[in-house]
């Protein structure tokens, strides 16, 4: 257990917080919006504004890495004991685009603050979330003395994880040898709640596929041919309904296989979660719960693979009737997959699954999207206990664990660093990612950064002790 006072912690960051808000609200003010092109300018000046501040902050490395599309900014700070472990935090420093005019109460890149809240574009998604470890490090310096941090503390920010982080893999895979690490902290997510603070322990991975399917070259009528041919879009029907069993579970043989079964203390930590089944039906639009027996909601969305339609269609859909076979149908299928799920492996025993179920007469094609790994870290893996530690001690309540129903870049980091992936985040579902008014709960932020001071500090003696 890490020493650092936390009276001193404390004391630190109420001294620096005003200058800390004044900076992130500078940071804030460009409109750093990857997707649009005539922000490109504003995207490279986000990240050579970051460079700067982290260089002020300490950092004795920071660059900013240029990509085929934005620049991301990397930053290093060795600790003075050699035998530290190395720590990669994770976020983006891209926003999503925004006007007043979406229905923002103020300028979405005048940064305000109304009460406890910090309004702009990028407050938690994601400038916030990356900025409480500038303070965060500096916070753990004065508390404990150090002049350098106890872990070896590197930070890789992005600049397009807005526009689907196309460029990232490879700059991961490029920029390895810089980037390694004994375990990933993303900087990206969010909590349960303002009340229930939680440490998200992994996400889904996900394929995706269209299938076209082809019969008659072209569409003939279906008085002369009908009943003697094979029809395309019964033939897409016929896939799709041989998708799932009765009991919602995935058909496709081997699909399960190898996949990591929730443990009964995961299954009663999932319970343990505020989770409130009827307001979550009316934000998910839905009148009735559906899956795959044996599991509860928050276990299909957080520990179980799917098989999912995401698109459907072949034939004549105008108005009246048009009395045809068509000559093609598909079908767009997404896959979310768990840990011990393996893209590649789900790709082939999809082919092998459409394949045998295609009746001659038809010839079917099936292209796949790049992949998502999914990501898990276990609970009792030494790092996730300092995050959970850390949280607890800034929050001062127990902090319990989620995991993300979604796919994102981190996967990438898990995958080519060969590295356990932890979410440390202080947002909450109120915050308005990607909507107008987002905004930061500022008390929360101020908790990120306090978690942050008391994580290198234990991390590296918890570490120590795990090895
Ligand atoms: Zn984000």
């Amino acid at each position: 257990m890490s020493k650092t006072p936390d009276s001193a912690v404390r004391a630190y960051i109420e001294q620096h917080r005003a200058a800390f808000l004044d900076d992130l609200a500078e940071w804030l003010r460009i409109p750093s919006v990857s997707a649009q092109p005539e922000h490109a300018a504003d995207v490279r000046r986000s990240a050579d504004w970051l460079a700067a501040k982290l260089q002020e902050t300490g950092f004795p490395t920071c660059e900013v890495w240029a990509t085929p599309g934005a620049p991301a900014v990397f930053a290093e700070w060795p600790s003075d004991d050699p035998q530290a472990p190395t720590v990669l935090v994770y976020g983006h420093h891209d926003v999503q685009p925004a006007a007043r005019e979406d229905g923002w109460d103020s300028d979405p890149f005048e940064p305000v603050v109304r009460g406890n809240r910090l309004h702009a574009r990028g407050a938690a998604d994601d400038k916030g979330q990356v900025f409480f470890h500038t303070l965060g490090v500096r916070a753990h310096l004065a508390a404990t003395g150090r002049t350098a941090p106890a872990v070896h503390l590197k930070l890789l920010i992005e600049g397009e994880e807005e526009s689907g982080s196309p460029y990232f893999r490879a700059l991961v895979e490029e920029r390895k040898d810089r980037l390694t690490a004994d375990a990933v902290i993303v900087s990206d997510t969010s909590m349960w709640s303002e009340d229930t603070p939680t440490v998200c322990t992994g996400m889904r991975g996900l394929a995706e596929c269209e299938i076209t399917l082809h019969g008659p070259d072209q569409d003939i009528h279906s008085g002369a041919f009908g009943g003697a041919v094979p029809n395309p879009a019964t033939a897409v029907a016929r896939l799709v309904a041989a998708l799932h069993d009765e009991h919602a579970r995935v058909t496709i043989p081997g699909f399960y296989e190898g996949i990591a079964e929730l443990t009964d203390h995961e299954r009663e930590l999932f319970t343990e979660l505020p989770f409130d089944e009827e307001q979550w039906l009316r934000i998910a639009r839905s009148t009735a719960t559906h899956g795959e027996a044996g599991h509860t909601t928050l276990e299909r969305i957080w520990a179980r693979p799917t098989a999912e339609v995401n698109g459907i269609g072949g034939g004549y859909q105008g108005p009246g009737s048009k009395t045809i076979i068509p000559s093609s149908a598909m079908v767009k299928l997404s896959f979310r997959l768990v840990a011990g799920q393996d893209p590649d492996h789900i790709e082939k025993i999809v082919r092998a699954w459409a394949a045998e179920r295609i009746p001659a007469g038809i010839r079917h094609e099936i292209t796949f999207a790049a992949a998502t790994r999914p990501c898990l870290t276990p609970l009792d893996h030494p790092a996730l206990q300092s995050v959970a530690r850390a949280m607890g001690r800034a929050f001062e309540q127990e902090i319990r664990f989620t995991r993300e129903g979604g796919s994102g870049p981190a996967a990438d980091l898990q995958d080519v660093l060969a590295a356990p992936v932890l979410f440390l985040g202080i947002s909450v579902p109120s915050d308005g990612w990607h909507a107008p008014n987002e905004k930061v709960e500022l008390d929360l932020l101020l908790k990120g950064v306090e978690t942050t001071a008391y994580l290198w500090g234990d991390l590296a003696e918890n570490w120590r002790d795990a090895h």
